[in-house]
């Protein structure tokens, strides 16, 4: 390939913090290359999608109506490339801790993590902490952390990329991505930039 892929990059647009994913992608690769996400056709010819933060018992509800859960395990498993940040890597996870309440959404099963869901706390709670991420150049990434889900535990082939005071906190399985922050509250694009580059849509 010499020149870098131009296929569209989607944002699951649901519900969540949609805008912030779209303008942080729109940074990389020109707002014409991004496309929101909202029903199954809108998957075709994606180069990579992003899951956004939000609510991740109302984005599993609303990935039933909208009949999207069957077409993105198949696009997961079929190699799409992924990046759930937040509430997204919920949804990724292949397990979730059953929360007190007992409502919890009904996960894809693509990324090899177990997470518990607001394990950090409340909306009071929520955090900054500087994230030492050994694979990113330029330092430690300023992670926000809202309502943060935890990853309780990762099983091969995910691996680890980043971890906070002993807890994963960013982790990879081929082409599918998992953070439990939020890069794109940050105003550093280095994570953005270096999934879509890993996916090959960038130069
Ligand atoms: N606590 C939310 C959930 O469980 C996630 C919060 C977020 O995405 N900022 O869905």
């Amino acid at each position: 390939m010499t020149e870098p892929d131009r296929a569209p990059v989607g944002v699951l647009a649901l519900q969540g913090d949609v805008p912030e994913h779209a303008a942080a992608v729109a940074a990389l690769v020109g707002a014409k290359r991004v496309r929101s996400v909202l029903e199954p056709a809108d998957l075709s010819g994606l180069g990579a999608l992003l899951l956004p933060g939000g609510e991740s018992t109302t984005l599993s509800r609303l990935l039933d109506e909208s009949g999207l859960r069957d077409p993105l395990i198949g696009a997961g498993r079929g190699g799409l490339p992924l990046l759930g940040t937040c509430a997204g890597i919920i949804l990724l996870a292949r397990e979730l801790e059953p929360s007190p309440g007992g409502k919890d959404p009904l996960p894809l099963g693509l990324l090899s993590v177990r997470v518990r869901r607001n394990d950090y706390g409340r909306q009071a709670e929520s955090f900054e902490a500087p994230i030492p991420f050994p694979d990113l150049p330029g330092g430690p990434f300023p992670g926000a952390f809202i309502r943060a889900p935890r990853i309780l535990s990762v099983a091969p082939p995910a691996r680890v990329l980043a971890e906070l005071k002993g807890h994963p906190v960013a982790v990879r399985e081929g082409s599918v991505w998992g953070l439990t922050f939020h890069p794109e509250l940050s105003g550093d694009l280095r994570l953005h930039r270096l999934f879509l580059a890993s996916a090959g849509l960038l130069p």
